[in-house]
């Protein structure tokens, strides 16, 4: 056997000029012919090491030698027995952190591209047309409620279904996927992705019911009236602030408010689409994860003259993914970097125009393992902005915590889980992803969601718990 190329075949994508002034999807995915190419860099190892780093254990080295074969059906066969969202997860997961870290090939070079080849295998079956869905098991004749469309509840719900359960899906909002719908940009997860992957858990026999809030329209009690268990996968949708003087001035936007509109309510097609969003010329973005890149690269397509990121610490700290990182550079989102946001000033309107900063060094590690950002007295200055969004995180959504007796909850307002089987403290009733762990991966609530399902089934099959 050949030895391989210690690098990965190069994924086309737009060029940053280009897609600054669109919100179509960044890479192009590969072809056929890059897919085989690619595959053909894996080792099979026998031990699999990239399945231990999988949360959905998928047969790693099975699919991508079916793509080698050039047998694409069967690689996304081999895919769907463990993923009900492969084109989703091919685009969103932190495979370097994952899968990809855990590969043979990093010991020469760069790890096989797991996760272009999933979302290749993905796409090229939405391509032929028809998804298939496996035939339907035998009823149960049980019942189970899911609250959320997000990566844990689509989850949670596709292997239920497979396992002859009845399953309804209860969303918020008006259309299903939850964070993959309102907060993840259309030009690193196209909707009609999600929307296709979405139509694929029905598919499999999921009842979707959009527009109703559980903890109003109806409590988790009043569903374990007409259902024998209910998960809650409600996520982490409650944004934080920093606390500092000015933060409620007109154009600060929490980063969850900002994308939601743009994404999920298309504001950057208004007036065709009847929200309107900041158009900012000088967006200011503050914090350094994946969200805080999303809202920087959507200030630029919305036609902000300059996108800045405001970062505390240095970018070594920043907990971005680095191809995030890489795109937002290339499209020319400005870097501020150890500089701390402390007070806003604004207009005689009350719109925001300026930001007092001060700079920052890093000290010894604190609890979290990167160095604490300290500021150095007397070097305050100030930057001009028109639009602020805040991206330094989330706390799990509170409703479902509040309306429900005898639900425990965590100093951070998550449901309290045993992370073996995602139980709550409440009978009948499981948790998991970002609502009960903070918010967190896509691919990590979908790791919940089939760690519940199978407690599910064991509690509706013996009723222990
Ligand atoms: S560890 Fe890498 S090379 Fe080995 S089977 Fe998995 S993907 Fe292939």
């Amino acid at each position: 056997m050949p030895r391989p190329s210690p690098k990965k075949t190069p994924m086309r994508e737009q060029p940053p000029e280009v897609r600054i002034k669109n919100f179509d999807e960044v890479p192009y995915g590969y072809s056929e012919e890059e897919a085989k190419e690619e595959a053909k860099r894996c080792l099979q190892c026998k031990n699999k090491p990239c399945v231990q780093g999988c949360p959905v254990e998928i047969d790693i080295p099975g699919f991508i030698k079916a793509i080698a074969e050039g047998d694409f059906w069967r690689a996304i066969k081999i895919i769907k027995e463990k993923n009900v969202l492969p084109a989703i997860c091919g685009r969103v997961c932190p495979q370097e952190e994952q899968c990809e870290k855990y590969c043979t090939l990093t010991k020469i070079g760069e790890p096989v591209a797991i996760g272009r080849l999933e979302r290749f295998a993905a796409d090229w079956e939405a391509q032929q047309g028809e998804i298939e869905a496996p035939p339907k098991p035998t009823p149960t004749g049980k019942r189970v409620a899911v609250v959320g469309s997000g990566p844990a509840g689509l989850t949670v719900a596709g292997d239920l279904a497979q396992m002859g359960h009845e399953v309804v899906i209860f969303e918020a909002l008006h259309k299903p996927g939850g964070v993959l719908m309102y907060g993840i940009p259309e030009f690193r997860l196209p909707k009609h992705i999600v929307e296709r992957e979405v139509n694929y858990v029905r598919k499999l026999g999921v009842k979707i019911i959009t527009s109703f809030v559980v903890g109003k329209t109806k409590t988790i009690d009043e569903l374990l009236q007409e259902f024998d268990a209910v998960f809650v996968g409600t996520g982490a949708g409650l944004p934080w602030f920093m606390g500092i003087p000015g933060e409620n001035y007109n154009g600060i936007y929490s980063a969850n408010e900002y994308l939601t509109r743009s994404n999920l309510m298309r504001a950057y097609l208004f007036p065709e689409y009847d929200t309107p969003i900041a158009r900012g010329k000088r967006v200011a973005v503050i914090g350094g994860g994946n969200v805080a890149m999303d809202a920087a690269r959507t200030a630029l397509r919305l036609g902000a003259e300059k996108s800045m990121i405001i970062y505390r610490r240095s970018k070594k700290e920043m907990p971005a993914r680095i191809e995030e990182i890489a795109h937002a550079e290339e499209e020319g989102v400005e870097f501020h970097l150890l500089t701390l946001p402390v007070k806003y000033y604004a207009d005689e309107n009350g719109w925001v125009k300026e930001m007092e900063c001060i700079r920052m060094k890093l000290g010894e590690p604190d609890a979290s393992g990167r160095r604490r950002p300290i500021p150095i007295e007397g070097s305050n200055f100030k930057i001009p902005v028109d639009t602020v969004v805040v991206a330094i995180g989330q706390s799990p959504n509170p409703l479902i915590p509040q309306t429900t007796k005898g639900l425990e909850v965590g100093r951070h307002g998550n449901i309290v889980i045993d992370p073996k089987t995602g139980k709550t403290s409440r009978k009948g009733v499981f948790a998991g992803g970002d609502i009960a762990t903070g918010a967190a991966t896509v691919i990590l609530a979908m790791g919940a969601g089939r760690v519940a399902a199978r407690a599910i089934d064991e509690y509706l099959r013996t009723g222990k718990w």
